[in-house]
């Protein structure tokens, strides 16, 4: 807590055990129970941190984490448990560690009614466009992932059509952007011929362009998805690109 505090960052997030997949259902238990007892002491730790003259950010928000692997009924005690320390936000901890996605949701949608209506919720380690779509149909408001920087890496790159593989033969003489629809500055001034050269080459700007792509890409992602919640086309929005965006073109 106090490396956090030393951060300065908007929020921190408390101490929790992400328990590996699969695990047995005792130790699971005693897990959850473990997490909750760190997350009162990090919640003491933080309000007195936040009370020290010195502190850099004095109003730092702190998450508390829910856990419980895929048992349900440990997932909703632990989240009652922790809905009643009333903290600044709830994340969701230890999905997306291996697990079917059908398990994931299923998590999420049986732990979502008893996440207080009125404090962010956050996804920790998700995901894909296609999960963070049926995340924010189940009520997420935040996530974070290493995927749109990693896959990019690998020249494995979101469109709105579909995710392509840029070092593919297909693209060696393609003149277009990565995404015609994309405004970012990769698709403005470089073309799919280009970004696969640079790759065969061994070239870092590859792996930089890319990366600029992708996050561009998945900003835009929430932005739509913001404005079709506002505009009331959100189930709109989920029918057309939920399996679309996943969709290896
Ligand atoms: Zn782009």
């Amino acid at each position: 807590m106090q490396i956090q505090s030393h951060l300065g960052s908007t929020i921190a997030m408390a101490f929790d055990e992400c328990v590996e997949n699969p695990a047995t259902y005792e130790y699971a238990k005693k897990s959850c129970e473990r997490t909750v007892r760190w997350l009162k002491r990090c919640k003491a730790e933080m309000e007195r941190l936040n009370s020290l003259p010195e502190t850099i950010n004095k109003n730092q928000l702190l998450f508390g984490i829910n856990q419980g692997c895929t048992f349900e009924d440990l997932r909703i005690e632990n989240m009652k448990e922790i809905a009643e320390l009333d903290l600044d936000g709830y994340a969701i901890g230890g999905l997306a560690v291996g697990e079917p996605k059908e398990d994931m949701y299923r998590v999420i949608s049986a732990v979502e009614p008893y996440m207080p209506k009125d404090k962010i919720r956050y996804l920790m380690g998700v995901g894909t466009p296609g999960n963070i779509i049926e995340g924010v149909s189940r009520g997420v408001d935040l996530f974070d992932c290493v995927m749109p920087s990693r896959n990019a890496r690998h020249g494995h790159l979101n469109t709105w059509n579909g995710i392509i593989n840029i070092n593919n033969k297909k693209y060696e003489r393609d003149s277009q952007p990565i995404d015609p629809e994309c405004d970012c500055p990769t698709c403005r001034n470089f073309s799919r011929s280009y970004i696969r050269h640079l790759f065969k080459s061994k070239e870092m700007l590859a792996m930089r362009l890319c990366v600029m792509h992708n996050l561009y890409f998945y900003n835009t992602l929430m932005e739509k998805i913001r404005e079709a919640l506002d505009n009331d086309e959100f189930n709109g929005f989920k029918e057309k690109y939920v399996d679309l965006l996943d969709k290896r073109i």
